[in-house]
């Protein structure tokens, strides 16, 4: 089979599967992991297929040919494909918040409800799991987004040369979405009591 018969082979199978491992893909199509990964790396270069944690999944958004003019979930910002924060939940429903920012707070709501959170790398036209993206909060340089901002990277080099040039701080998936929580909710209320 041709790479492009592959390809194609590849995302029939993530259509009807929507998540699959690189061993299943392998074992499906009856070739190694090695060649399965240089399959991938063109699809999920042109947005096709996302990474996950432990695989690969289709992008839902390759299907829907209407203009992204929808409003953010959490803050009613209308959202744009570059810095938005996309929530697959449960019973195929699907959530758009503006950035990170947002997506962050919003996917602390809902918690098991959230069956995937993609987003977008902030150099690359790559979309990625949000469980594998660094988070840079705080940079200088203003987006035009939600504040305190927070900017999504694919690998740790890109997201510390952003930090190099405008600042901030780099943080992992919970971390990031904690340390969002704690800036927007202060330390008022309750939990003053535990003192
Ligand atoms: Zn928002
Ligand atoms: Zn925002």
């Amino acid at each position: 089979m041709l790479p492009i018969e592959r390809q194609h082979k590849i995302k029939e199978l993530l259509h009807k599967h929507h998540t699959m491992k690189i061993s299943e893909l392998s074992k499906e199509l009856g070739v190694s992991e090695m060649t399965i990964h240089r399959d991938l790396n063109p699809l999920i270069d042109d947005g096709a297929v996302i990474k996950t944690f432990g695989g690969v999944s289709i992008a839902q958004k390759q299907n829907e040919h209407k203009p992204d003019t929808k409003d953010c979930i959490f803050c009613g910002r209308t959202t744009n494909d570059r810095l938005a924060y996309r929530l697959i939940l449960t019973n195929n429903r699907k959530e758009t918040a503006c950035c990170a920012h947002c997506g962050l707070l919003r996917h602390r709501q809902l918690g098991d409800d959230v069956v995937q959170a993609i987003c977008p790398d902030f150099f690359r036209q790559t979309t990625l799991s949000a469980q594998l993206v660094f988070y840079v909060m705080d940079a200088s340089v203003d987006v035009g987004c939600c504040h305190p901002q927070v900017l999504t990277f694919e690998r740790r080099e890109d997201a510390d040369k952003f930090v190099t040039g405008f600042g901030g701080t780099i943080y992992h998936f919970a971390e990031a979405q904690e340390t969002i929580f704690q800036k927007m909710n202060g330390h008022e209320g309750c939990s003053n009591s535990h003192h």
